[in-house]
């Protein structure tokens, strides 16, 4: 068990599925131009088609409401770009209503439209993540656009009620969106059953390559280009074809839908075996995120008197590798923008790391974990001056 890597920061990015990266391979053979009409052209176009429908059928809407982008946070910025466009162009419907705990695609895009003037809600969350409904009710009325939340927390895990909430957005004339990533492949994610206008998702977040991902929208929902350029994607998001990441993310949607059922119980399973066995082992720890409605492979935990960034990277040290806060916050030391609008105390955040699990982690690693972890924080609290 010595010298091993154990990787569980799935949430911030997973390796590809063997079966993608064959399929990639062969992919990279069709360098014809999807958008030409020679048989080069033809043959590519067939591959992007049926990995089109293999996205479709994933997430449970037409293939032609996929448009597909370079990752979740161009398709984020469609959505937010397609409102602020119908704003500017005099609607009465003015305001967007969104979260204090979306991921920062769209935490950037609403601190970067509020300084442009555009109103824009942020409904804040419980101790939890969870958006109440009662507080939503009181943010929603007849000005509002666009109702945005996502649909599992990159952080924390928390789930929220896509479907409910979609329900109301529509009872007062909105549009919903929901950011998906952290969702496909984990628990059932429908559109058609939800009934959301638009939907995000990443092909890296699911064991399929980076740089590319989706923006799903109904046929009914407005759409403008935030890529203007060619033809491709019926003008909705111009750029030649990525074919081979394109077919990569149909390959990993397949495995996404085949797998669904066994992976979140395995998922779970690992997850509350680390949980359990963390909360015997060290004493006073807090487990954040909702423990009813979570993403199957999140943990996120805050270890009083310990600092996060030192526990990564002692942890690093023993080939472990996990995250603390958002990816986009390491670095700096920043607690999580996440736990503070959940409203955990500052040091609580301070002390917080993510373990997330993916498909390649086994309960092996986890024992390993359960025994590295207790002298880690036994030796930064001896340290604590606090
Ligand atoms: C990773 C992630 C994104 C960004 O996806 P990219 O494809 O890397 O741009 C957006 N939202 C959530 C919830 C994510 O976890």
């Amino acid at each position: 068990m010595e010298n091993q890597i154990i990787y569980l920061d799935n949430n911030a990015t997973t390796p590809m599925a063997e079966e993608v990266v064959a399929a990639i391979a062969d992919a990279n053979a069709l360098f014809g131009n999807a958008s030409s009409m020679h048989s080069y052209g033809r043959e590519a176009a067939y591959a992007v088609e049926q990995a089109r429908a293999r996205v479709a059928e994933l997430i449970e809407c037409d293939p032609e409401e996929i448009v597909f982008t370079s990752g979740a946070s161009e398709a984020n910025n469609t959505v937010f770009s397609i409102f602020r466009d119908i704003i500017d162009l005099g609607s009465k419907r003015n305001r967007i209503v969104t979260t204090t705990i979306e991921h920062p695609s769209i935490v950037e895009t609403v601190k970067f439209l509020r300084s442009r003037g555009y109103a824009i809600d942020e409904v804040p969350v419980d101790r939890t993540g969870m958006v109440s409904l009662d507080v939503l009710a009181t943010y929603l009325g007849e000005d509002v656009a666009l109702v945005s939340v996502m649909t599992g927390n990159n952080e924390i895990g928390t789930i929220q009620p896509i479907a409910e909430i979609a329900k109301m957005a529509h009872a007062v004339g909105a549009f919903m969106h929901t950011d998906a990533t952290q969702a496909i492949g984990k628990i059932p994610v429908t559109m058609k059953s939800w009934g959301v206008d638009y939907l995000s998702l990443s092909g890296h977040k699911f064991y399929g390559p980076k740089g590319i991902g989706v923006l799903a929208a109904r046929k009914k929902a407005p759409f403008e280009a935030f890529v203007h350029g060619g033809h491709q994607e019926g003008g909705k998001r111009a750029g030649t074809y990525n074919t081979p990441s394109i077919v990569g993310l149909g390959v990993a949607s397949e495995i996404a839908m085949r797998d669904l059922e066994s992976e979140h119980a395995r998922l779970w399973h690992l997850r509350e075996m680390l949980r359990i066995g963390l909360e015997e082992r060290i004493p006073n720890i807090v487990v954040n995120g909702n423990q009813d409605h979570c993403l199957p492979g999140t943990l996120d935990i805050s270890f009083p008197s310990a600092e996060g960034e030192s526990i990564l990277l002692y942890l690093d040290m023993e080939g472990i590798m996990v995250s603390t806060g958002s990816a986009c916050a390491s670095g700096s030391l920043e607690p999580s923008y996440v736990l503070l609008a959940s409203g955990v105390d500052i040091e609580l955040a301070h002390g917080s790391i993510r373990f997330s699990f993916g498909r390649y982690n086994t309960e092996e690693e986890v024992l390993y974990v359960l025994e590295k972890m207790p002298p880690i924080i036994k030796r930064l609290r001896g340290m604590s001056t606090r």
